[in-house]
């Protein structure tokens, strides 16, 4: 008999930070898939639950039994500008369990139904969306970038309303821990400064238990999600990735990444570019992603102002050069990975170029001929130690601008040179960050259009099984690797609310 046993903390915070509610039941929830390795990780006791049996409980239509239904509260800056209340508007957390190795692990349904954070929205969403959040976030995993995982989509069988009338869907996402930077905020700007102590309190506990015993754990606590936010965005860098909604509601306290609207994985590099409909300005292009973080970071520290000394000004001193620390962690996690990507193994003191003005001519390069960003680095890691043919297909990606790479590859060639390390090990060694495959946009949108015009969910779960082995090339599966054709390019993505 599938069981999970709950291990409810959040409800523990008492009154004031969340509401208890319960999902609203669903027409015809049929199981699209779920996430047998999670659930494992999690301990979660399958049995011999039957797909209609998981159904239920991942469309909300029963209520496991130990769960402890609730949506949390929480504010934000949206877009720069401060909303007071937001919460949990379409998400109810089941409960919480501990998995094999103990990690912690949070059980939510997205989709399940109005809550009291609702304001005008119908608490649902569209099957797309949902289909969508299950594909990135789990290729994210795999991929190596922290993130919330998908462990259920179920289909409602009702009918969603938005500018059309769209099949719904539910997905159930996991994460070591749901508090949001907007969390904080809604204490700290009711001045409710025991709530933001035990809301710290609380995270430290759960998720940090290293920092209690620090001199200062909630400047320590800032410290920690600082550093977790910097190596987070720095990953999403690595791999052109745009999150598309960075406000502070959607930035996890643990540093995962959360809340997969409208993001997007570049095909064509552009060091400015925007995917996301409602991002007029620009203010969550991909190159101001770092910016963001931090300025979302300051609204953290904001919060923690209030707890971390008795006396204003020490703690706003105190607070400031943490903050400060930011952009040196965030160049060197960046660094790190580029220099990863690059093949660039050992730092070479005296090289001229030196490897960080190399790997910024490359992208200089790259976003000047709109090259392919996950083609240019995975050829860039097949290349051998001296020229030859195969350099053809890195070259490719440079358009007019050959030549120019082609002087690009020598210098690149003179460092691996210094390297003293056998071409194969370097190859596969780069290899194992530079990635095959990744959620393209036009394979998603192909996979969501086959899923709500058909009810065919076939795509969806190839392009699933191919994204969980992103740095192994399969065979068969060459059309999973190329950038879209002519006319399948994605211009804009939608928040899919
Ligand atoms: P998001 O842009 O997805 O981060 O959502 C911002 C806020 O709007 C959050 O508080 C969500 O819970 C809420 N929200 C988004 N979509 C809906 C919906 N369909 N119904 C109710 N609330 C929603
Ligand atoms: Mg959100």
């Amino acid at each position: 008999m599938f069981s999970i046993s709950f291990e409810n903390q959040y409800v523990t915070l008492g009154e004031g930070f969340f509401a208890r509610t319960r999902p609203t039941p669903v027409s015809d929830p049929v199981l699209i898939r779920f996430n047998h390795d999670l659930a494992e990780q999690m301990n979660l006791d399958m049995g011999d639950a039957a797909p209609d049996q998981l159904a239920q409980w991942f469309s909300g239509n029963q209520v496991p039994e130990g769960a402890e239904p609730l949506s949390m509260v929480y504010a934000g800056h949206q877009f720069g500008f401060y909303t007071p209340r937001l919460g949990d508007g379409r998400a109810i957390l089941l409960g919480e369990v501990i998995g094999k190795e103990g990690q912690n692990y949070e059980i939510q349904l997205k989709g399940s139904g109005r809550t009291v954070y609702s304001r005008n929205g119908d608490g649902r969403s569209p099957l797309g969306p949902v289909l969508r959040e299950y594909l990135v976030s789990e290729a994210m995993y795999r991929l190596g970038v922290p993130t919330t995982r998908a462990l259920a989509a179920v289909a409602t069988g009702d009918a969603v309303y938005r500018e059309e009338v769209l099949p719904g869907g539910i997905l159930t996402r996991v994460a070591s821990s749901f508090v949001r930077v907007g969390t904080f905020e809604y204490h700290a700007r009711h001045s409710d400064q025991e709530g933001v102590k035990k809301l710290a309190d609380y995270v430290i506990s759960r998720s940090f238990p290293e920092l209690s015993d620090s001199g200062n754990p909630y400047l320590s606590l800032l410290e920690t999600v600082v550093e977790r936010h910097a190596c987070l965005v720095a990953k999403w860098m690595q791999f052109g990735f745009i999150h598309g909604v960075m406000n502070t509601d959607n930035m996890s306290i643990v540093g995962e990444t959360i809340d997969y609207g409208p993001c997007a994985f570049m095909d064509g590099f552009a060091i400015n570019k925007v995917f996301s409909s409602i991002d007029q300005q620009g203010r969550y292009a991909y190159d101001n992603q770092p910016g963001i973080a931090l300025w979302n970071l300051a609204r953290f520290a904001e919060c923690l102002v209030l707890i971390i000394d008795s006396e204003v000004d020490a703690a706003v001193e105190a607070v400031r050069p943490v903050l400060e620390k930011f952009q040196t962690l965030y160049e060197k996690a960046w660094m790190t990975g580029m220099r990863a990507k690059c093949g660039f193994i050992r730092e070479a003191q005296n090289a001229n170029p030196s490897q960080s003005l190399l790997t910024k001519e490359l992208l200089a390069l790259m976003h000047e001929c709109s090259s392919d960003f996950t083609i240019t680095f995975y050829e860039l890691s097949r290349l051998s130690d001296q020229a030859d043919k195969q350099d053809h297909a890195f070259l490719r990606q440079f358009a007019s601008r050959q030549p120019v790479a082609r002087d690009w590859l020598v210098k690149w060639r003179t460092i691996m040179s210094t390297h003293g390390i056998k071409q194969k090990q370097r190859q596969s060694q780069m290899q194992c960050v530079n990635p095959v495959y990744i959620p393209r946009n036009h394979l998603i949108e192909a996979a969501i259009r086959r899923a709500e015009d058909h009810r065919d969910f076939s795509a969806f779960h190839e392009l699933h099984e191919v994204l969980k082995t992103p740095y192994a090339k399969q065979k068969g599966k060459q059309r999973y690797q190329c950038p879209p054709g002519p006319g399948q390019e994605v211009i804009q993505t939608f928040c899919g609310t």
